[in-house]
């Protein structure tokens, strides 16, 4: 479903994306761990294109990237993605958030945008405040409207991009598990997490980035037991 091969990218002289070559397939879900600054979110950005790379190539379900116009408007229809900050509109209401851009991009009428928020509230465990305007609602609950609020457009893919870090401890297992079972319905799902609970249960696979680098690609359980590079279990004798 993500494809990237060879892929490099530079900010200036800083090299921050170095050769990467990784694959999401269908129906996956792929955690990337690394220490701060080793190319994390720039990956993730330049999946929906929000950062242009400089060589190589990436494909979502088969096609490469567009650069510009509705092509591209297309691919981020199709790819969901979920920030660290859960920037949802602050001056509308958590259901006018959801059923927005499924009306705009998807020409969805407002009927039928309004079901599917409301079924989608209620997955994610907050169809009570739909009404309700972001500020009024706590972390755990403005995450699980950000990620209703990406499912509304019906994408191929999720990325999600350090969740969690953001929320009060006790507000981050709501968003896992709402990100795990839609792992277990099978949503093809690129996550950038420091959750090694999640990456234990939900991911197929882990990539472990260091300076722009994939040093290596494994099995939840061989990375966490026998993880291969100094620099992997450097991170892991940090984090663990
Ligand atoms: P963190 O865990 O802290 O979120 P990360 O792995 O997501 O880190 P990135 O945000 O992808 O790391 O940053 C990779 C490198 O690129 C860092 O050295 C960062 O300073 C640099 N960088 C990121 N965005 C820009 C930008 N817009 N302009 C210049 N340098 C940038
Ligand atoms: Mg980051």
């Amino acid at each position: 479903m993500i494809k990237a091969s060879g892929v490099n990218k530079y900010f200036g002289d800083l090299h921050v994306l170095k050769e990467i070559d990784f694959e999401v397939p269908r129906g996956q879900v792929v955690v990337v761990l690394g220490p701060s600054g080793s190319g994390k979110s720039t990956l993730c950005r330049a999946i929906n294109r929000l950062e242009p790379i400089n060589s190589g190539e990436i494909q979502v379900d088969g096609k490469p990237l567009p650069a510009e116009g509705k092509a591209l408007a297309a691919l981020r229809a199709d790819v969901g993605m979920v920030f660290q900050q859960f920037n949802l509109f602050a001056h509308k209401t958590i259901l006018d958030n959801v059923t927005l851009a499924p009306q705009k991009v998807r020409k969805v009428s407002s009927g039928d945008a309004r079901k599917t928020a409301m079924e989608l509230l209620e997955r994610v465990g907050i169809a009570d405040q739909a009404q309700k305007y972001p500020a009024q609602l706590s972390g755990g609950q403005q995450q699980r409207a950000a990620i209703a609020r990406a499912l509304a457009m019906r994408p191929k893919v999720m990325l999600f991009d350090e969740p969690t870090s953001a929320l009060d401890p006790e507000m981050v297992q709501e968003v896992l598990d709402t990100m795990t079972s839609l792992a277990d319905e099978g949503m093809t799902m690129l996550v950038v997490t420091h959750e090694m609970g999640f990456a234990r249960r939900a991911a197929h696979r882990v990539v472990f980035m260091s300076d722009g680098e994939i040093v290596e690609d494994s099995t939840p359980s061989d990375f966490f037991t026998a993880p291969k590079s100094e620099r992997a279990k450097d991170f892991l004798g940090k984090i663990l």
